[in-house]
């Protein structure tokens, strides 16, 4: 079980030193069975990906984006457990969200799209930075979500979105720093 849990410990920097002392919760939602975990390992720094099963899990890091540290708090808690109670608090907690979904799967993508309204309806006048994962882009032959489909989506849902492979470990990096500099930018507009 162990293994599975990640401290920041391998970072110069731990959580809390961001240069306002903010630490950002960013959650992950998606069906079960898109990669979230996997993404969330990879994020972690977790080696052996393949050495645990873990359905709850969160992951405390310091990544260094624009040449400034961003303190991340990511949540893999979606599928803990099935109570609404959970739910409600994850739509509640987070700075930032990732709604995954995989390409391989189209209901996973039409889940994606229920995810988006249900956290437009929890958090009504917020302005919270959102990206729209399309993950397992590496299994080319049986995808059933075109690029263009995922793309078109994150439009109409005004979120950002890419494309990503946890096996390949594609993108994933571009994942998490763009989520950074979504939150940045939010912040930043906030404050004026
Ligand atoms: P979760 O239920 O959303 O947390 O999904 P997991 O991370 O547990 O992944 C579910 C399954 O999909 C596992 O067998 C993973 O190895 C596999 N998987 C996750 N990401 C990818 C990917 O990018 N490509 C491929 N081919 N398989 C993946
Ligand atoms: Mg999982």
């Amino acid at each position: 079980r162990d293994s599975c849990v990640s401290d920041s410990s391998d970072s110069v920097i731990s959580s809390g030193s961001d240069s306002e002392g903010q630490v950002y919760k960013v959650v992950l939602l998606g069906e079960q069975g898109v990669g979230k975990s996997s993404l969330a390992r990879i994020f972690g720094g977790v080696e052996d990906v393949h050495d645990c099963d873990e359905t709850g899990n969160t992951y405390d890091r310091s990544i260094e984006v624009d040449e400034e540290e961003a303190s991340i708090l990511l949540y893999d808690i979606w599928e803990q457990d099935n109570s609404q109670w959970l739910k409600e608090q994850c739509m509640r907690i987070g700075d930032a969200y990732i709604i995954v979904y995989s390409v391989t799967d189209k209901s996973s993508f039409e889940k994606a799209s229920e995810l988006r309204i249900q956290l437009r309806r929890a958090r009504q006048s917020e302005n919270i930075p959102i990206i729209l994962v399309g993950n397992k882009s590496d299994l080319v032959r049986s995808r059933e979500v075109s690029v263009d489909e995922g793309s078109a989506c994150a439009v109409v849902f005004d979120c950002k979105f890419i494309e990503t492979s946890a096996n390949l470990h594609h993108n994933v990096r571009d994942l998490f720093e763009g989520m950074v500099r979504q939150i940045r930018l939010r912040k930043d507009s906030k404050e004026e």
